[in-house]
């Protein structure tokens, strides 16, 4: 027998008409682009978005099911143009700008991208692919008459001129909440990007779900900036949880540096933000550059993207009185995946073991299915002990790549391979040891570069550090430390060994430590492993070269 309730479909437009209605009056600040800080309201952003919606079907011609590309940083025109594509059944394709050019020619080119938006920023960039983005029709460049630049692109359009003289008249449309909603590009460290394509849906279950109280936990009450892109895993649902839950949106633009981030978080009085540990990283020191810089409103902070070292989350808890949830998801995952809220009783703990467990990577949210298997599938032990590949299944994780990219990606029973290994404890909690491609292999046995990187970056005259396994004729592959100094700080090899005994297992301690100036990273900020690989395959262990 079939229930007797309403259907209705889960759409995306509805994040935004809700907060229309119910949260009109609540803001959405911008450090634009171009400079000055831009403030309006939901009631605003919703209607300019009717306007776009009017624009990209009407001017721009695009169709139901098309894509649209935008290159952009997180400001209220991006916010738009979420809601004005997606809303009304077109493909909305964020572009992460930190690719290489070659992967951003080519993923424009294979997601069929009909109309370009792009920031100030991005206007030289797209000068340079323009002849090898033959398929795009138009382009449109996100700011005023005033700021348009002199460019090479044909035909570029002004995006306030378009916007500003187009109707308002127009009904958000309903259809399938399967539909195709938006399109992200996963970096493809290796080999070329992969489009994972999200639906109404899954956005839709995946905001709500983020959104739970041991989760974003985003109220009405909270003013939230998120620094993590909006180009970038969907900068972690907060532009769809936001308005569903009427929070003030604070945009930071292209400007993330420590102080601009800064002056955000105590101007507009924000409570929650979130972004990879890089972002923290700089606003801690120049936290630390003045002894009364305070944190006077921020509550919490989330982290994710890579792992949250231990002397961030400390900082943060310890001395500026943030909490600090540290989360973990992927592109392919909408993005989150687990967050790490204490349970019942953990707040309770004496610091070192309440850290212990902030320092993993959080419980899976619900709707997330998630084990460990060995090498042959069999599911391994919630002990914390065991570390394996690491499984999913859920409502918004992908099932394919676009276009069949990479094959059948799911397991027998619908399960996806993150590609990451990690321990499930018997509470639940997650711990990343490694991406499978970069945990050291020592005989037999595996050691996590994570740990080490984050046990060297608690030294203080270290910037950066990274881990890769290198060969070594007994036991195939040894840890070797790269770091890189803080500026104007001297540590030398015989200082990080000491430093790192008896914070890692004995037969973890790395064979050698080399000094650099710096570390490659990729699009998202990650350490660029297959290039340091690359770097030092030729480099032998000390002892190793003697023999
Ligand atoms: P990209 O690969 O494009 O950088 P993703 O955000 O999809 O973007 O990367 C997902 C991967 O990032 C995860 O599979 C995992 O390896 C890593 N990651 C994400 N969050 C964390 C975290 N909190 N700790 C450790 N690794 C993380």
């Amino acid at each position: 027998m079939r229930g007797l309730m309403q259907d209705r479909p889960l759409l995306i437009s509805s994040f935004l008409t809700f907060a229309a209605v119910y949260h009109k009056d609540r803001e959405i600040v911008t450090r634009t682009v171009e400079g000055p800080i831009h403030r309006y309201t939901y009631a605003d952003c919703e209607r300019r978005a009717r306007k776009l919606a009017n624009v990209l079907k009407g001017r721009l011609g695009v169709g139901f099911g098309d894509v649209v590309g935008t290159l952009a940083w997180n400001t209220y025109r991006h916010l738009e143009l979420w809601y004005g594509i997606s809303g009304q059944g077109m493909v909305c394709h964020t572009i992460n700008p930190r690719l290489f050019p070659d992967q951003i020619a080519y993923i424009v080119n294979h997601a069929e991208d009909k109309v370009l938006f792009m920031d100030l920023t991005f206007v030289p960039l797209v000068e340079k692919l323009l002849p090898r983005l033959g398929n795009v029709k138009h382009f449109v460049i996100m700011t005023d008459r005033a700021h348009m630049p002199a460019t090479s692109i044909p035909g570029a359009l002004c995006y306030e001129e378009i916007v500003e003289e187009a109707s308002d008249d127009f009904v958000w449309p309903e259809f399938d909440e399967n539909t195709a909603s938006s399109l992200c590009y996963t970096s493809g460290t290796t080999g070329n990007p992969k489009g994972v394509l999200y639906s109404h849906r899954s956005t839709a279950l995946h905001s709500m779900v983020a959104n739970n109280a041991d989760a974003l936990g985003m109220r009405s009450s909270d003013a939230v900036l998120p620094v993590v892109p909006m180009f970038h895993a969907n900068a972690w649902s907060i532009p769809y949880g936001a308005p569903m839950a009427g929070a003030k949106i604070v945009m930071p633009g292209a400007a993330m540096d420590g102080a601009s981030i800064y002056e955000l978080l105590e101007t507009e009085g924000v409570t929650m933000t979130a972004a990879v540990p890089t972002v923290w990283l700089m606003l801690l020191q120049h936290l630390e550059k003045e002894e009364d810089r305070k944190l006077s409103t921020l509550k919490r902070v989330v982290i994710g993207g890579s792992a949250a070292p231990r002397s961030m989350i400390e900082t943060f808890e310890t001395k500026y009185g943030v909490s600090v949830c540290h989360a973990w998801g992927m592109t392919e995952m909408s993005p989150l995946g687990t967050l790490g809220s204490l349970k019942a009783g953990m707040d309770k703990l004496p610091i070192e073991k309440r850290l212990d467990i902030q320092c993993k990577q959080g419980r899976a949210v619900f709707c997330v299915d998630m084990k460990i298997t060995d090498d042959h599938g069999n599911e391994l032990p919630r002990d914390g002990v065991a570390f394996g590949h690491l499984m999913v299944r859920g409502p918004w994780i992908a099932g394919a790549y676009l276009k069949g990219d990479g094959g059948n990606i799911l397991d027998h029973n619908g399960y996806f391979d993150t590609g990451d290994v990690a321990t499930l404890d018997p509470e639940g909690f997650m711990q990343i040891t490694d991406r499978a491609k970069d945990v050291i292999k020592s005989g037999g046995e595996w050691i996590s570069s994570i740990d080490l990187e984050n046990a060297a970056v608690g030294h203080p005259s270290v910037a950066e550090a990274a881990v890769i396994g290198v060969f070594h004729p007994k036991w195939d592959e040894r840890p070797l430390l790269i770091v890189v100094r803080k500026p104007g700080k001297e540590v030398t090899k015989d200082e990080m060994m000491a430093f790192l005994t008896g914070k890692i297992a004995k037969w973890w301690m790395p064979d050698d430590v080399v000094f650099v100036d710096d570390l490659p990273h990729t699009a998202t900020g990650k350490l660029l492993k297959t290039r340091l690989r690359d770097d030092f395959k030729d480099y032998k262990f000390p002892g190793v070269a003697a023999e």
